[in-house]
């Protein structure tokens, strides 16, 4: 039985019916690609993130989910798991991490920074002006999160041209796939620096 929507996470665009030659798995090359660059990483996530208590499941319409698929609520410590039970359960589609208070762990998102293959300029830029640190591919394939430690109390999104940056602070939860981008390296930096620079 052959595909009727695109199979890239997040997309779900409706596909052209197949007449005869090959199926269409994408609706477009740049769901292809980014499918392509999400399949091929390498999956690694930093002992910071693992050792703490903060892991959810992440179901379609990207909401955070209990282990045993009642909804998980970023104010709910008792709804969180360990990343090895999480990893283990079959809720959903993936993994989320909770972005707690206190922790000083931030996320910064950048969505829709590829340009086909290779990084858009200007999200070289901001990566370039982070200390090295764990960076994942989304869930779509076409967008990064850059993870390290700073104090950020309520998330911002910034316009940067016409390309939108978020900063997740305390009280969000963040779909996290563990596809590790280039050759980053698998611990968190220190980010406070670069998150002032963008608020
Ligand atoms: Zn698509």
């Amino acid at each position: 039985m052959a595909n009727t929507v695109c199979e890239r996470e997040g997309c779900a665009v409706p596909l052209p019916i197949a007449g005869r030659g090959p199926v269409p798995r994408f609706c477009s090359t740049r769901c292809r690609v980014a499918a392509h660059r999400a399949s091929r990483s390498k999956v690694a996530l930093p002992r910071e993130l693992t050792s703490r208590r903060r892991w959810v499941r992440r179901d379609e319409r990207k909401a955070p989910r209990t282990l045993d698929g009642g909804f998980a609520s970023v104010t709910s410590p008792s709804s969180w798991s360990m990343h090895s039970a999480a990893k283990a359960s079959p809720v959903g589609v993936g993994l989320g991490y909770v972005l707690a208070d206190g922790d000083g762990v931030v996320c910064i998102d950048l969505d829709h920074c590829f340009e086909g293959e290779v990084l858009a300029p200007w999200a070289r830029a901001i990566l370039d002006r982070c200390p090295p640190t764990f960076v994942e591919v989304s869930p779509s394939g076409d967008g990064l999160h850059i993870w390290g430690r700073g104090q950020l109390e309520r998330g911002r999104r910034i316009r940067h041209g016409g390309e939108a940056i978020e900063l997740y602070g305390q009280g969000r939860y963040v779909a996290v796939t563990g596809r590790r981008f280039e050759d980053c390296p698998v611990r968190l930096a220190d980010l406070s620096e670069v998150v002032a620079s963008l608020t």
